[in-house]
């Protein structure tokens, strides 16, 4: 279905005045067929907001274990206890991966896990010291807020006393996920562990008290429908009405291979595409859209920096979770001047960025395609 002239020039008047946008509006937003018309009008909000800057930071993942006691419908990633490819990493081994992963300008570790029914809660700070101690440059950003509810399930502690022994152990912020979809006749379908809207945002909004920046993701593309896509954001946009805590908003598609959701065809790029605008539009107080390439694949990554995303996700070396969902052809690590490359060309200037968004280093942007013709061309296949 396509959108009345009337109802896009409505629309776009008021994205024009800055006018906050309604639930009507997104769902609206998401009807229209002229991809182009809204990309428009969020890659003019995005430009407003960041100009022609592509943040991007040099991280690494690690992923304690993939020992898990929920089973939820999506995840490619968890397995049982006693399951062959099932692992759990002593505090050392943490230690000697991380540095193994350490290389010039790495400067943020992302690290996330499954809910391991028997390790001890006291394991994830002392984790967080050792790796604190082994790389001191290096930014935590670790455990999403289903793992807080977690470890307060397992330790019978509340979240404040956790996340400032976490925040006393090196820990700089959490990440964004558990969020996948938050409306509840969606999210009772396909999420088996006990942390849904309430504690979800409970949790983040402990952090945001406390002085942690947080990022906030959804997980699209599976069984959900585009109201829900809209009202996952408008809660988050609430929210972050209240705290201001969020950073950046990072939708993740799903992905469909080796999981319980197998069956179900995964989000086109055109879906994508819309998927990102509708997001920069509706959340004008959000100061940053991230697309993570892992799981968009690059071309369609590249597309969507102008379709509202002002952020690329890192070099990442190792992200299991993801990679092994992958049969996509999606390399498993971009290096800093395949990232380079890759925002260059599709039109913007990368900047390189710290967990905080702190700018590190600023680059050259696009370069004219008269002065490239001279260089061999890079290919993403
Ligand atoms: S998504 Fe997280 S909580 Fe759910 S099964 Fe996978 S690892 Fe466990």
């Amino acid at each position: 279905m396509s959108l009345s002239e009337s109802r896009k020039a409505e629309l776009a008047e008021k994205v024009a005045a800055g006018e906050r946008l309604t639930r009507q509006d997104g769902e609206d937003l998401y009807e229209s067929d002229d991809a182009a018309w809204l990309g428009g009008l969020a890659h003019g909000v995005r430009t407003a907001k960041n100009g022609d800057a592509v943040y991007f930071n040099v991280n690494r993942h690690l992923n304690l274990t993939n020992v898990c006691s929920a089973s939820c419908a999506y995840c490619s990633f968890e397995r049982k206890p006693g399951q062959q490819d099932a692992y759990t990493m002593r505090v050392e081994e943490a230690v000697e991966k991380a540095l193994a992963m350490k290389d010039e300008g790495l400067t943020e570790l992302h690290i996330v896990n499954g809910l391991h029914p028997t390790l001890p809660w006291k394991y994830y700070p002392r984790v967080l010291r050792e790796l604190k101690a082994a790389l001191p440059q290096v930014a935590l950003k670790a455990f999403t807020a289903t793992e807080v509810h977690w470890f307060e399930q397992i330790s019978g502690l509340p979240a404040t006393e956790i996340l400032d022994e976490l925040i006393d152990a090196g820990l700089e912020s959490l990440t964004g996920g558990g969020a996948e979809i938050f409306d509840w006749e969606i999210r009772k379908q396909i999420v088996d562990h006990k942390t849904h809207w309430e504690d979800w945002s409970r949790i983040h909004r402990l952090a945001h008290e406390k002085g942690l920046r947080t990022p906030a993701t959804m997980l699209y593309g599976h069984i959900e429908e585009p109201r829900h896509r809209v009202d996952h954001v408008l809660r988050l946009r609430e929210l972050q009405d209240e705290t201001g805590g969020f950073q950046v908003f990072i939708p993740l598609r799903f992905h469909n291979d080796n999981n319980r959701l197998s069956h179900l065809p995964m989000a086109q790029p055109i879906d994508v595409l819309r998927t990102f605008a509708v997001s920069r539009l509706m959340l004008d107080n959000f100061p940053h859209i991230k697309v993570f390439w892992v799981m968009h694949g690059l071309s369609t990554s590249q597309l969507a920096l102008s379709w509202g995303a002002d952020d690329m996700d890192g070099s990442v070396v190792e992200y299991k979770i993801t990679h092994d969902a992958d049969g996509y052809g999606t390399p498993d690590k971009l290096t800093r001047d395949d990232l380079l490359t890759l925002i260059r060309d599709a039109g913007f200037r990368p900047v390189e960025r710290n967990t905080r968004y702190d700018v590190l280093r600023t680059y050259d942007g696009p370069v004219p395609l008269a002065e490239r013709r001279a260089e061999p061309q890079d290919v993403w296949t």
